[in-house]
């Protein structure tokens, strides 16, 4: 499996504090079949400062660490970049990173909104032939309450990343039943861990792989991990046309 969302770099952000942890971090990945992580430390957040970081030789050095301590684990660079006006500007001077190099932009709203601007950021990114990821829609508000909103952006031609932990409920019912509605709506299209560390924020690919094979099949579970294949190696991710969720007369998500 691909690992597209990952905070594995030591003492950068909210990921692990110390290399040892991270080395932690990659041998679970490892032992869940992780065979590559695209490391996405946090870039443009308010709360992490990471403007200085020069994340290529960050992760190439904790990819000699890996190799170093027998862990096989493939590392490439990306970042999960918090939606701001001059992204595109950003990418295209080489101040923020794409997903391993490709044309894939993993983008992060602000966990309670979605901002004004982001209809039109998006399409400048994909005129520029990037095509947004974007991070956990599962896990915001705007998207809850406003699933029209996601799929416009899905029908324009972005894609939209789960996180396992929402899938396994560590984010409460309410995240982990939004999740499964994005996912069979076709309005998330890939799998990621956001993994943080060996603790609670931790990958959950198993316990993933689990609940997307009993509750969506095992067929979807294989598309999910292709589709992080394509976007590792920069190919096209075909996907299904997004429905609009909509919710029964209890107030919960149709199947
Ligand atoms: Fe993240």
């Amino acid at each position: 499996m691909i690992d597209i969302h990952c905070h594995l770099l030591p003492a950068v952000d909210d990921g692990p504090e110390t290399v040892e942890q991270a080395v932690e971090m990659a041998k679970r990945a490892a032992s869940e079949g992780v065979t590559a992580i695209v490391v996405t430390p946090h870039a443009f957040h308010p709360q992490f400062e990471t403007d200085e970081l020069n994340v290529q030789n960050a992760v190439a050095k904790l990819q000699d660490v890996l190799r170093h301590e027998g862990i096989t684990l493939d590392l490439y660079a990306g970042q999960e970049i918090r939606v701001f006006g001059e992204l595109v500007e950003a990418l295209e001077q080489g101040q923020a990173l794409s997903l391993a190099g490709s044309r894939y932009v993993l983008v992060e709203f602000p966990s309670d909104s979605v901002p004004a601007y982001a209809e039109q950021l998006f399409f400048g990114l994909q005129t520029e032939g990037y095509t947004p990821v974007i991070a956990h829609p599962e896990r915001n508000k705007e998207f809850a309450t406003n699933p029209k909103r996601l799929m416009d952006f899905v029908s324009s031609g972005a894609l939209s990343q789960i996180t396992t932990g929402s899938l396994t409920g560590e984010f409460g019912q309410n995240v982990q039943d939004l999740a499964f509605t994005f996912l069979r709506n076709g309005l998330s299209h890939l799998i990621a861990s956001d993994a943080h560390s060996t603790g609670r924020r931790t990958f959950y690919w198993d316990d993933a792989k689990d609940a997307i094979t009993k509750e969506l099949g095992a067929d979807k579970w294989d598309t999910y991990v292709g589709n992080a294949e394509a976007v590792m190696k920069d190919e096209f991710v075909f996907i299904d046309p997004p429905i609009l969720p909509i919710k029964n007369w209890r107030g919960k998500w149709k199947k």
